[in-house]
Parts: C-alpha cells; sequence; structure tokens
C-alpha cells in the first residue's frame, strides 16, 4: 500500500507476514470466482492473510495499530494454518519508524495475531517492544480479555500492564488529532475500528470486522471466529453503510494487497474497488 494522506495525517501499512489457509474454512460458502476478482485467492482455494499492522502519523505523534502475529505462528500453526511471519521490525524499519518513538499502541482488537510484537523476549525477559508507548485498548475488549486465563494475554499484555503502560478507554477515544477508535463489536466483544479523518477525507481501519472485502460485497459471509456472529454481520452492514455515506477509504487488518479501497454502488449493489483501480 502506498502512503495514504489526509490533511497532514499519514497512514502506512506494514506487513509482519503472510498466513495461508483454506478458503471455505476461513469463509464457509465463499465463491472461488469472487476471490479470484478481488484478490487473495487466486488458485480459489487457497486464502493468502496478510498480517498488517499501520503506522499514523499525525502532529507530530506516531501510532501503531496492532503489533502483528510476533516472532512465531504460535497455537495457529496447530488450526493448520502456514506461512512466514516475523517481519515487522524490519518492516517499521523500512518505513523510518523506530520502536523508541512509538507514542502509542492502539488495538483493534486483542487476538494473538494482532498483539505478538507487543514484547519482545530479551535474553529471557519479555520487554515493551515500544518502551516509550501506551498501549491503548478499549474497556470493553480488556474488561473480557482480562478475565480469561489465555496465555497469549498473559505474554503480550498484562506483562505491558504490569510495567504500567497500558490504558483501556472509552468508545470514541482520540490517541491523536483526527485519530477515533470507535466501537465495532462482534469479531470481539470489544472490537474498534481506528477512524481517521481531515480536510474531509479519511479511511477506516477494520480490524477483523471484516477479513476479506468480499464480506462487505455479501454479509452472508462469515469467518467462524467471530465471537457473536449476528453482532459482526451487524457492525459490518454499519461499516459499509457509513463508507458509503461518507466516502470513507477502508483498509482491513488481513486484506489483500493493495490492502486499501472503498465501496461503490453496481447496478444497485454494493462493489468493492480497490483503491487505484479505475
Ligand atoms: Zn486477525
Amino acid at each position: 500500500m502506498q502512503r495514504l494522506t489526509f490533511g497532514s495525517i499519514t497512514v502506512d501499512a506494514v506487513s509482519d507476514g503472510v498466513l495461508s489457509c483454506a478458503l471455505t474454512g476461513m469463509l464457509p460458502g465463499a465463491d472461488p470466482a469472487d476471490f479470484r476478482r478481488l484478490g487473495g485467492c487466486d488458485d480459489g482455494e487457497t486464502l493468502l492473510l496478510p498480517m498488517l499492522t499501520f503506522v499514523i502519523g499525525s502532529v507530530g505523534k506516531t501510532i501503531l495499530v496492532d503489533t502483528g502475529i510476533g516472532p512465531t505462528i504460535g497455537s495457529l500453526g496447530r488450526a493448520g494454518y502456514g506461512g512466514t511471519v516475523g517481519l515487522l521490525p524490519q518492516g517499521l524499519a523500512r518505513t523510518g519508524i523506530d520502536p523508541a518513538t512509538v507514542d502509542a499502541v492502539v488495538f483493534t482488537h486483542l487476538h494473538a495475531d494482532h498483539i505478538g510484537w507487543n514484547v519482545t523476549d530479551r535474553n529471557g525477559e519479555l520487554v515493551p517492544t515500544f518502551p516509550n508507548a501506551e498501549y491503548i485498548v478499549s474497556k470493553s475488549e480488556w474488561a473480557f480479555w482480562s478475565a480469561t486465563q489465555s496465555r497469549d494475554i498473559a505474554r503480550c499484555v498484562r506483562s505491558i500492564e504490569e510495567r504500567g503502560q497500558l490504558r483501556s478507554v472509552e468508545d470514541g477515544f482520540e490517541p491523536a488529532p483526527g485519530v477515533q477508535m470507535i466501537a465495532t463489536p462482534g469479531h470481539t466483544p470489544g472490537h474498534a475500528s481506528i477512524l481517521v479523518t481531515a480536510d474531509g477525507s479519511g479511511c477506516v481501519i477494520v480490524g477483523d470486522a471484516a477479513h476479506h472485502p468480499a464480506e462487505f460485497e455479501d454479509p452472508t459471509l462469515q469467518p467462524p471466529y467471530d465471537s457473536d456472529p449476528a453482532m459482526a454481520r451487524e457492525t459490518r452492514l454499519g461499516l459499509a453503510e457509513r463508507v458509503e455515506a461518507e466516502g470513507l477509504l477502508v483498509a482491513g487488518g488481513h486484506f489483500p494487497a493493495p490492502h486499501v479501497g472503498t465501496l461503490v454502488r453496481v447496478e444497485g449493489k454494493r462493489r468493492w474497488r480497490w483503491l487505484g483501480a479505475g
């Protein structure tokens, strides 16, 4: 993805790697033709899922949205996923981002593939990868995960909380001017999307509110990982309506390259259009 610019705000995508899984495992009932058309599944069978983070620059502040899957594939390997991961440190370096200069890490949600680089193992000690950052999560998301015994949460989030770097916030929180967390629940109970707006244009980073743009075209497509399927469908529909009404760009946590596009009407139907495609 090329750098997006809204007024003085910039947005860059930085990938932590790519996982692959069976298309019908991720999105039961998916029509392979739609995925050949939209990307991410050229053979009609294997869906390639980039593990994306986003760097937002606003008024001298650097904000990282999610931290990827981390140095190893972890429990997803046992769930049938394959691929290459752990590329975020090199990706940030290529983008010119020193981890020590990140002011805030903002989470869409706390699944393992979005919190992996919260910490780095230094000779057996887990230290924050972003030592000067506040790590920001929605109150409802933290309320849910802090009540679980998840090992990923213990490793990647509790360790941050113990150092006093975790902050849980209400819906609508603005980590920087023009950057706002908006509640988009359903994939997880406190899932948030990140709305970036300036000078009448903007984009919404939807995390896993949709795993692939095809889910905006066909509301019946649904991954088995949505914790509340009905709420997730309602959220996707609400996002699609807002994107259309406000002319927003949409970037997803796992959308194939170029990772960003928008929704248009073609013969009355909602259609995805990649940024830069006609
Ligand atoms: Zn994810």
